[in-house]
């Protein structure tokens, strides 16, 4: 048994605690949290730590396979313009770039306290990392496809990666996922909900306005996306609906659904969403968000709506680093009203409960081995990060 001390502990599940003594067995499972008084007499040593400890980081967005076009893409341009630079960049890349850029990506989160992360695949780039390493992932092949013609090569296709992402771990696990509302034929949506229909769903969800266009007129620069990727399809002309209203029909209410960035998500949307899944989950990735369209969610609208909150780091193209500790940083930073106590919890325990992980994760709670990170640099009276806060894992959950 290690026993851990720190000027504040944070497990999540409970209160904070001040100057009190984590005890964890040697393979990292929780034993539980003890005062000073309690232990005295008992044991030899208690390792002290300037800081705070709380559990691993749960990451439920990613794209470790885009890790390669870090830098590349310029900042604040909007997403249409995102989207082209990137298939721009793409064509020039070796697979060597690729793999080296993805193994010390995943380091990176993982030395930051990430111990879980659900990553979007579009192709086979991260398989052999994940087949390698002890670090927990959630794949989300990801299709995408306007053109109802090629639904079923896409879909077999996604199948065909699906088999060889489950194959490699017992642990990890794989569904198919949509990419966004607006970028799937009926076809492929169909086949997509149909197959997944008990397993995890995350679908990119208003990170613009264009979406909200597109789905009311079939207007705006999404719709010219699709004419130019698609010169023969019928063009669309809108639903008269708001995004998930428009597709909603493809799930079922049971589906475990994630919602990713939300940026320009309105109360409607939220209620609609609400009233239709069981188990919505709204994952904010506030990072990329200013990066890309600089601007973030209405945060305090999901929370006045009792909302399931996650979060992400979205991929190294549009932010600066694989940390879910920054993204609190940044929430913070323009949320300072809502307590570190909270934002903790969206990173943790839970992003643990959308992954089915929460029997392990999430929380210091006794039999649980959920890593654990330490935050030094923080204001530990008033629970308040600064500029200099920084954040590292220092037991595994996974070894
Ligand atoms: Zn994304």
């Amino acid at each position: 048994m290690q026993y851990l001390s720190a000027n504040c502990i944070i497990p999540v599940i409970g209160h904070p605690v001040f100057n009190h003594v984590l005890a964890v067995s040697d393979e990292g499972i929780i034993d539980g949290i003890f005062s000073i008084d309690e232990l005295k007499g008992q044991i030899n040593e208690i390792i002290h730590y300037e800081g705070a400890l709380c559990p691993g980081f749960i990451n439920t967005h990613c794209h470790l396979e885009l890790s390669w076009a870090k830098g590349l893409i310029a900042e604040g341009r909007g997403l249409d313009a995102f989207v082209r630079q990137l298939e721009n960049n793409r064509k020039s890349v070796s697979e060597k770039k690729v793999q080296d850029a993805i193994g010390l990506a995943a380091s990176q989160m993982l030395q930051s306290g990430i111990v879980a992360t659900a990553d979007i695949a579009n192709g086979i780039h991260t398989l052999d990392f994940k087949r390698n390493t002890k670090q927990y992932f959630h794949t989300f092949v990801e299709v995408f496809g306007s053109n109802p013609s090629f639904a079923v090569s896409i879909f077999e296709n996604a199948l065909l990666l699906k088999k060889q992402f489950a194959e490699h771990d017992s642990l990890n696990k794989v569904s198919i996922v949509p990419h966004s509302t607006y970028s799937l034929s009926e076809e492929l949506f169909k086949l997509v909900t149909t197959e997944e229909v008990e397993s995890l769903l995350s679908i990119h969800h208003q990170e613009n306005l264009d979406e909200k266009l597109f789905f009311y007129d079939g207007s705006g620069s999404i719709a010219d996306r699709r004419k130019a990727f698609n010169p023969d399809i019928q063009p669309f002309l809108g639903t008269g609906k708001r995004p998930m209203e428009s597709i909603v029909g493809y799930f079922h209410h049971d589906q475990k659904l994630l919602l990713v960035h939300n940026t320009v998500s309105e109360q409607q949307d939220i209620d609609f969403v609400r009233h239709f899944f069981k188990h919505p989950y709204w994952c904010f990735c506030p990072n990329a968000n200013l990066f890309i369209e600089n601007r973030l969610p209405e945060i305090d609208l999901f929370r006045a709506s009792n909302c399931t909150i996650t979060l992400g780091t979205d991929s190294l193209t549009s932010n600066y680093q694989l940390s879910i500790f920054e993204e609190i940083k940044t929430l913070q930073r323009h949320f300072p009203h809502i307590p570190l106590t909270e934002l903790l919890s969206w990173g943790t325990i839970n992003g643990a409960r959308f992954l089915g992980m929460e029997h392990q994760l999430g929380s210091f709670e006794k039999g649980k081995s959920p890593g654990i990170v330490l935050i030094e640099n923080l204001d530990t009276q008033t629970l308040t990060l600064t500029p200099e806060s920084t954040s590292r894992l220092i037991i595994p959950a996974f070894s």
